[in-house]
């Protein structure tokens, strides 16, 4: 550790990405900054891969918005999400990651070596790329979302749940998602009211036969969301049902937290161009690799998992998107 502390690394990795002024060449460029992203730098620092990674605009990820992390291996008393990102950062830091403020605003993957745009004036070539810049949250745009937003509405029940115990919630969405974090509101809440936009739902037959059997989870079949009420916090909901048909009416509950589960939205827009993506937006890998259809450019966490979506899972393929990327490199320019 000492002999780690003593070496002045980021200069070292300065020093060997030449420069110019808007343009530099990199071995390696990492886009995002969340367990994916560190991890994939801690590995490729190790590597001597010199990475540079451009941490994006919410540094750290999704999971700077939790609170409580308790799934993470390594951390027995639990870990605040802030924390947990730092001290992934701090570790590849130590080993001369060059993390850096700044967001990825264009790719150009035709060329060798591989083209992104910084803030839209900088560009960095590089050898190789890993993607880790994660999944957003989907909302349902009204504006009491942005205006409730951290006083009663959230997109992360295991996030925030904690703090509605012994309280009525609704959770919105109709997927394995909304029937996850309604059961597990339902422990910690008095009542849990879903909201589902039709007269089933999506979500897989087990978790909808645990949702039914749960006696403090009300489902409210074909109800949609009008608006949140309340002072300062939220307070209730106004909700329609059967939108749009002779019966429609108005609905109101009382609830003091009010969950979104309606989906992720991979952030992958701007590689779409050239990287192959599901029908949804998710990056596609190579089975049991991280990389992606163009040489050189490998993905990792949630930009390229659907399922999982778990800090560990993230760390994991971070993890093997640096392997992948000094393997290649090795091979190609050594
Ligand atoms: P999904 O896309 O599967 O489901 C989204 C849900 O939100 C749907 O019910 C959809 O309704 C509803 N919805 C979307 N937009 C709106 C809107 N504007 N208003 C109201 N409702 C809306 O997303 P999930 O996050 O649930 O799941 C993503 C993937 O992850 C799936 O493949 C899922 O199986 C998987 N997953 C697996 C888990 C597990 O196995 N334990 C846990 C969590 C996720 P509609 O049905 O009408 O379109």
């Amino acid at each position: 550790m000492e002999f780690f502390d003593k070496l002045d690394l980021n200069n070292d990795t300065q020093a060997e990405n030449k420069m110019s002024e808007n343009t530099e060449h990199v071995k390696c460029l990492i886009i995002g900054s969340g367990p994916a992203g560190y991890t994939a730098a801690i590995y490729a620092s190790r590597a001597n891969m010199t990475p540079v990674m451009y941490e994006g605009l919410q540094p750290g990820g999704q999971l700077t918005t939790t609170t409580e992390v308790e799934n993470f291996p390594g951390y027995p008393e639990g870990v605040t999400g802030p924390v947990m990102m730092e001290d992934l950062k701090k570790q590849a830091q130590r080993f001369g990651a060059d993390i850096r403020w700044g967001l990825a605003t264009a790719v150009d993957f035709s060329t060798m070596p591989r083209k992104v745009t910084i803030d839209g004036n900088k560009t960095i070539e590089a050898d190789t790329v890993i993607i880790a810049t994660g999944a957003t949250a989907k909302y349902l745009g009204l504006e009491d979302e942005q205006k409730y937003a951290g006083s009663g509405v959230s997109a992360c029940a295991t996030c925030d749940g904690f703090f509605y115990r012994g309280k009525d919630v609704a959770v919105v969405g109709g997927g394995d998602t909304a029937a996850e974090e309604a059961l597990y509101l339902a422990g910690l809440c008095n009542k849990v009211y879903l909201i589902v936009r039709r007269n089933e739902m999506r979500a897989s037959k087990v978790m909808q036969e645990r949702v039914f059997k749960t006696e403090n989870i009300e489902v409210l079949w074909e109800h949609q969301t009008k608006g949140l009420t309340g002072e300062g916090v939220v307070e209730g909901a106004v909700l329609y049902k059967k939108k749009g048909t002779p019966e429609e009416e108005e609905v109101t509950i009382k609830i003091d937290g009010f969950f979104l589960a309606i989906g992720h939205k991979p952030n992958s827009d701007i590689f779409a161009e050239y990287i192959d993506v599901d029908e949804v937006g998710y990056i596609n890998t190579v089975a049991g690799t991280a990389q992606t259809n163009v040489e050189g450019v490998f993905a990792c966490g949630d930009v390229q998992d659907s399922h999982y979506r778990q800090a560990v899972t993230a760390a994991g393929s971070g993890c093997m998107a640096a392997i992948d990327a000094e393997r290649y490199w090795s091979e190609k320019f050594a």
